[in-house]
């Protein structure tokens, strides 16, 4: 028996941690041990067993959660791969790849008690109770505890508790004391192979009479053979007592028994029909060859807005379910709808497990169990969906692979994307990336034959593709002589739409009333007091907001810097540009869709179920109206400031506004009646609105593949941003100037280094920003440079958390 085991745990360090094995059960590779960790105790993975002491003494393990693993090999190696491509730390990794967040990592929490709900109530009713000698101050936390606890109503850990309270561990101590509260220890409790109760008839009668509750039960009981889980006897009209007495009499036995992690056979669904039309059953046909060799490949599906992608990626999971493997589908965060969910349920039936972000931590832990024991072999999920641990993996796809958020802006920052072409690899899997405006990096591989390009060059029905008009707003400015948001031509195409009872959208990808309050007299603007980052007017919420941290301020009706009375609010968001419509077309019934609209994802629904009813007549919004929704009576697109990101100091910008102004395009005519697409820039001559304009995808990708390589940046080098941040700005700069110093005098070969720089948004959050964007033609070289440099700024004692390594970053705000 091996004496030792190296852990992953969760925190920033890039390392596992050896603990001595205890004489109680042995753990494995792959399952978490409870283990003490400086004040806490904490859970991670093992990774290792073994007999090698190390060179200080050991701590003892607490216990061991898990009996069998919950992460398997395969993905052991995953999470192994991205921490060391994205230089993450392991347990951080690992941490990710667990929708067991609440089983992970919340392993003390407290209830609120009868008790304490009383002392609740009375000190609401008296103010104080006289009586003791407490401070006001504990008092108040007390309350302050007991009423975070009982609006909630379940277990809160103990941290976020005392986040949200201020309560000291005294505080809570005495109220454990008191028995206000309930201290539970979630170690064991939420073990991944979940024990399940169970209520077992047992057969025996006892003379005495049963009462009618007690009669339900044990009728239940025997006609359910004799055993049944306890939850679901629970949910039967019969109070919590019966059954306490019933075990009491000794009719009835409880047990606990281990939910398995064996596969369940489940019986393939009979088959389903698609409507496939011929490019989209060759494209199927070609994934499904590869499929059947059982080795990895990669296939990059660009298909036209309005080809019908979807039908062939749910053919293609359908016929692997059908060989009894697994396929995974990833999509973007918006893409996740209710209907969505209907559609996938009807043609996987329960086969299918659906990852989405409003899942409560209790219910992925549920689908997480639902996929490791193999009653759901078909996984459709945002980003970390690719975790999941099916077994027999055959398929991988990517859904609008260029979409950002696969992106993850957190430690680890890994893409989704990229993981699925690993995972896939690591599984001699298929992947397909699928999307109507590949990424640079994916089209760029498809033509150097990594992957195999598929093309779905028609939209379904032979519809055409909408055309699109440019119009130029200098032109716009000097005709009409003054700054027009919707011009002559717009407003009279929506005119006519709305004359027509068709509908149209209009895209302006900036949320709020106005983005710029300027004060006329002293000429500032009015600031985010934790970012370098003007606030926006929320006029109908009657708030100023940053809509990078969140902070809010009264709107001015004087400048705070001067008292000046003339400030002006400039520029127009989403909000502003509604009432315009609403003031142009008074008739017209508008509808709006932006992170002010949309709170949750029923709201997105609502908007769009009404839209398709033909309730609304125009949608405004951001860029979120133009994300893969298919509606057919949409025939007029309009983008109005669209090209505003064509202006930001960033390689990707023109990628971005291609893809924007095609994806949103790709709104317009997708029913009987041809789109058409009108197009407002101060840029008309730009190659991304040009090439957008004409859907001339290679005429761009040919463009802007120049542009990068005589620009080193990716996809023909490898990229990584070095943030350096803290709330002070010496230190900040302190410290970027150190690691800067060290670059000069390293000199790694075959790097390129920008900075150290102040960032774009040079505070952000209260920290101060300082970066470096690193280039390398070579992967390796940049990965080992990064290592050297974060051992360095150990050295110097710069705090690990104040450093941020983005590999492949996606922004260099
Ligand atoms: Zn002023
Ligand atoms: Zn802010």
């Amino acid at each position: 028996m091996p004496e030792f085991c190296d852990v992953a745990l969760p925190v920033p360090l890039d390392m596992a941690f050896t603990y001595r094995i205890d004489n109680g059960s042995l753990p494995v590779v792959g399952g978490r041990v409870l283990v003490p960790f400086r004040q806490q105790r904490l859970s991670g993975i093992v990774v290792g067993l073994h007999d090698r002491a190390p060179t200080v003494k050991a701590k003892n393990v607490l216990s061991v959660l898990d009996a069998e693993p919950v992460l398997d090999p395969q993905l052991m190696k995953l999470g192994t791969w991205i921490a060391d491509y994205y230089l993450a730390p392991i347990g951080e990794v690992f941490r990710t790849m667990l929708p067991l967040g609440a089983e992970f990592k919340r392993l003390i929490g407290y209830t609120i008690t009868d008790a304490g709900r009383t002392a609740l109530y009375e000190a609401g009713m008296s103010g104080s109770s006289a009586r003791s000698r407490r401070t006001p101050e504990d008092q108040l936390a007390e309350v302050r505890v007991l009423d975070h606890l009982n609006a909630r109503d379940e277990m809160i850990s103990a941290e976020s508790l005392r986040a949200a309270t201020q309560a000291t561990k005294k505080t809570l101590d005495g109220m454990v004391r008191k028995k206000w509260i309930q201290r539970e220890d979630l170690s064991g409790a939420r073990d991944a192979t979940r024990m399940l109760k169970i209520a077992v008839l047992n057969g025996i009668e006892d003379g005495k009479k049963l009462n009618g509750n007690q009669r339900t039960l044990l009728d239940t009981l025997a006609a359910a053979g004799g055993t049944i889980p306890i939850k679901t006897l629970l949910s039967l009209e019969v109070p919590r007592s019966t059954l306490a007495t019933l075990v009491r009499r000794n009719l009835v036995e409880i047990r606990e028994e281990r939910a398995a992690f064996a596969i369940s056979s489940v019986a393939p669904r009979k088959s389903f029909e698609f409507q496939l039309n011929d490019a989209q059953r060759k494209a199927l046909q070609n994934v499904q060859k590869r499929v059947n060799t059982r080795k990895f490949a990669g296939v990059l599906l660009h298909g036209v807005t309005g080809s019908g992608k979807t039908a062939v990626y749910l053919a293609a999971m359908r016929s692997v379910l059908g060989a009894g493997r697994s396929a995974i589908l990833l999509v973007p965060e918006i893409g996740l709808t209710p209907a969505v969910a209907a559609d996938l349920h009807q043609v996987f039936g329960k086969e299918v497990a659906i990852l989405h972000s409003a899942l409560s931590n209790a219910e992925r832990a549920e689908q997480w169990h639902r996929i490791r024991c193999g009653e759901a072999r078909v996984v459709v999920g945002t980003r970390s969906a690719v975790f999941a641990p099916v077994t027999d993996l055959a398929l991988v796809i990517v859904d609008e692979e260029h979409d950002a958020s696969y992106k993850q802006e957190e430690t680890p920052r890994y893409h989704g994307r990229d993981v699925a072409v690993m995972r896939a690899k690591m599984a001699d899997a298929v992947v397909v990336l699928g999307s109507a405006t590949p990424s640079l990096e994916s089209y760029y591989n498809a033509t150097k034959a990594k992957y195999e390009l598929v093309e779905l060059r028609d939209r379904v029905e032979d519809r055409p593709l909408p055309e699109v008009e440019i119009i130029d707003m200098r032109q716009e400015f000097q005709e009409t002589g003054h700054e027009q948001v919707i011009s002559r031509r717009l407003g009279q195409e929506i005119k006519e739409r709305l004359e027509r009872h068709e509908q149209a959208m209009v895209l302006l990808n900036r949320r709020g009333y106005s983005p710029v309050v300027l004060c006329r007299t002293c000429g500032k603007s009015l600031e985010c007091r934790n970012c370098a980052i003007a606030l926006t007017h929320h006029k109908r919420a009657r708030k100023m907001e940053c809509h990078y941290c969140g902070f809010i301020a009264p709107v001015p009706e004087h400048c705070v810097h001067c008292g000046s009375q003339y400030v002006y609010f400039l520029g127009t968001g989403s909000e502003k540009l509604e009432e315009l419509l609403h003031g142009m077309f008074p008739q017209a019934r508008i509808g709006r869709l932006d992170r002010d609209t949309v709170r949750g994802r029923n709201d997105f629904e609502r908007v769009l179920g009404a839209l398709h009813h033909g309730e609304l007549d125009l949608l405004v919004g951001t860029q979120m109206i133009a994300k893969g929704h298919d509606i057919h009576g949409i025939t007029l697109v309009g983008v109005v400031g669209a090209d505003m990101s064509l202006g930001m100091p960033d390689f990707r910008a023109a990628e971005r506004t291609f893809q924007l102004l095609t994806q949103v395009a790709g709104r317009a005519g997708r029913g009987a009646s041809p789109g058409k697409v009108v197009l407002q820039t101060f840029f008309p001559d730009h190659y991304a609105v040009q090439y957008a304009a004409q859907h001339d995808f290679s005429g761009f990708y040919d463009k802007e593949l120049g542009f990068r390589s005589w620009m080193h940046y990716p996809p023909y080098s490898a990229l990584a941003n070095m943030l350096v941040r803290s709330v002070k700005l010496e230190e900040a700069l302190r410290w970027s100037g150190l690691l800067g110093k060290w670059l000069t005098e390293t000199r790694h070969e075959g790097i390129r280094v920008l900075g150290p720089a102040a960032a774009p948004i040079l505070r952000l959050k209260q920290d101060y920003r300082y970066h470096f964007v690193l280039k390398s033609a070579s992967r390796q070289k940049l990965n080992t440079m990064l290592r050297a440099m974060l051992a360095y700024a150990a050295e110097e004692k710069i705090p690990r958390t104040q450093l941020i390594v983005d590999v492949d970053a996606l922004w260099l705000m």
